[in-house]
């Protein structure tokens, strides 16, 4: 292990007193230090960027060739000229160095691979982004077309085929986002069945998870079970998130129970919730291709089809015709 690769914060070197992250955050400015070689910190190309900035785009790397990678494609130049910098400043300091290196322990060194492979994952994510956006684009009249179960007529009742996805006995939330925490928010769970004697969809919103009978509150903690992933997506329209789905659906094989028009400006995939290792992923992956990782929340509602927004049908356009419990 050269002098390059000591983790940020252990003793500087003889000739300059500096540690390699204060050399670093010298070069790159703030570096929020997430393992003890790298971090995330403001792309110098942060300018030239052409679609919509996130707090972690940029990483910094100090093992093997120190590098700064940006997951935007239009900052390039900005961020090689950044990595000769970079590179240069650390070997100067480095070259005098005196201090013996420190071997990393085992644990150190599986937390490292295990955050390599992770930012791997979202690296290549971020770098298959605008084929998967082109190769396994899904438009709204399309996804209408594929749907394996026709709809109801009337789309006040889309809200009914939905909740027969969940299991009769599942304790679920329905209501309006402040409806939570009073006694009398009993109300708003009640299970699957007796929801489904009601005859108009009964709240706006509803939460994909499954609650402990007797629940007021709508929170983590009372939270039984996780029946759905809704993913969503604020930046892409509904003519274009459905690539997503689509990719999510027939590459990485998740189950798709529903999609609901929100009748704002998104579309919801419901899948079926996928197994841990698979959710992991989902995690790092997803924000990378433009979805809403707060749906991760066990907890955060979404909005029910058959309710009205604002005088308008929030309604199902694609119904998976498998139950799966
Ligand atoms: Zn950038």
């Amino acid at each position: 292990m050269s002098d390059l690769q000591k983790p940020p914060g252990s003793s500087a070197n003889a000739a300059s007193n500096r540690s390699p992250s204060e050399i670093v955050e010298h070069v790159v400015g703030p570096v929020e230090w997430t393992e003890d070689t790298q971090g995330y910190c403001e792309c110098p190309g942060r300018d030239q960027h052409t679609s919509r900035n996130g707090r972690r785009d940029c990483t910094v790397y100090l093992d093997h060739v120190p590098t700064l990678y940006c997951v935007h494609g239009s900052c390039r130049q900005a961020v090689e000229t950044k990595n000769r910098e970079l590179r240069r400043a650390l070997t100067n300091d480095g070259e005098v160095s005196t201090t013996k290196p420190r071997r990393p322990t085992a644990a150190e060194k599986a937390r490292l691979a295990q955050a390599r492979c992770r930012e791997g994952i979202r690296i290549r994510a971020a770098r298959s982004r605008d084929r998967i956006l082109k190769e396994w684009s899904w438009p709204l009249a399309q996804i209408m077309q594929d749907s394996p179960v026709t709809m109801p007529e009337n789309a006040g009742d889309h809200w009914q085929p939905l909740l027969r996805r969940f299991h009769p006995d599942d304790v679920l939330w329905l209501g309006d986002k402040f409806d939570s925490g009073k006694p009398e928010h009993g109300w708003n769970f009640r299970t699957a069945r007796e929801w489904l004697e009601g005859d108009a969809a009964p709240a706006p919103l509803i939460c994909p998870a499954t609650f402990q009978p007797g629940s007021i509150n709508r929170s983590n903690e009372n939270v039984v079970a996780r029946r759905f992933l809704v993913v969503e997506s604020d930046t892409l329209g509904k003519d274009q998130v459905g690539a997503v789905f689509r990719w999510l659906r027939e590459k990485v094989d998740l189950a798709l129970a529903a999609i609901v028009d929100t009748a704002g400006k998104s579309l919801h995939a419901w899948f079926y919730y996928p197994p841990p290792d698979v959710v992991d992923e989902l995690k790092l992956v997803l924000p990378v291709l433009g979805c809403d990782p707060k749906l991760f929340t066990a907890s955060q509602p979404v909005r029910l089809p058959g309710a009205l927004r604002e005088g308008r049908h929030q309604k199902l356009v694609y119904l998976g015709s498998e139950v799966q419990r």
